[in-house]
């Protein structure tokens, strides 16, 4: 891929508050160590954990322009949820400011906030990584969250689902559809055994 790592977190300390930038190599390590354990692309995994949160500082109000300008498609959750959009038009900056062309590293920025069914393996990574860093201490059960990300991939992503929709669920109005139907997929695939 021939990154230049040095140039991208320059360019990603300027567009991202301290806070934020702490939190994305905080992603962007765990991410690594990850893909090391599950035999996934390292690069990969370190570029898409480097970039995630690129779209995340830019105001709400932005975010929908550039959306709207750009001919990114917004559901109207997102509208209601500007937030959200972070992720998409984080897919969409990386591509265009960024020039990442990798689609298995751009759907991983895309997917990292909602989660979705049938996830790859590197979506997957980045979700947890998203969930897990060192940084972050709010979660509930995060120790053990922490350990079946090393032990069992499915399970992890199954668990952070289920508190994370039951977190939502306190305010239904707030929980993105896809989220939802990830934690269906995920829930029946363990109820199935496989
Ligand atoms: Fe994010
Ligand atoms: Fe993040």
């Amino acid at each position: 891929m021939g990154i230049d790592w040095e140039s991208t977190e320059d360019k990603l300390a300027r567009e991202l508050t301290k806070s934020r930038y702490r939190h994305t190599m905080g992603v962007m390590y765990t991410a690594c160590c990850l893909a090391m354990r599950y035999g996934a692309d390292i690069e990969q995994a370190r570029l898409a954990g480097l970039l995630h949160d690129c779209a995340k500082c830019i105001p709400n109000k932005k975010k929908i322009d550039i959306c709207r300008k750009k001919h990114i498609p917004v559901t109207e959750f997102e509208i209601e949820h500007p937030v959200l959009l972070h992720a998409k038009l984080g897919k969409y900056m990386a591509e265009t400011d960024y020039g990442v062309q990798d689609p298995e590293v751009l759907s991983a920025i895309e997917w990292h906030t909602t989660g979705r069914p049938d996830m790859t393996v590197l979506e997957k990574i980045i979700y947890i990584s998203d969930y897990i860093e060192p940084g972050r201490d709010k979660a509930p059960h995060l120790p053990e969250i922490r350990n079946l990300a090393f032990t069992d991939l499915d399970q992890c992503i199954r668990e952070i689902l289920e508190d994370t929709v039951s977190y939502l669920s306190r305010n239904p109005k707030a929980m993105d559809p896809m989220t939802l139907d990830a934690y269906k997929f995920y829930s029946e695939r363990s109820s199935n055994g496989s």
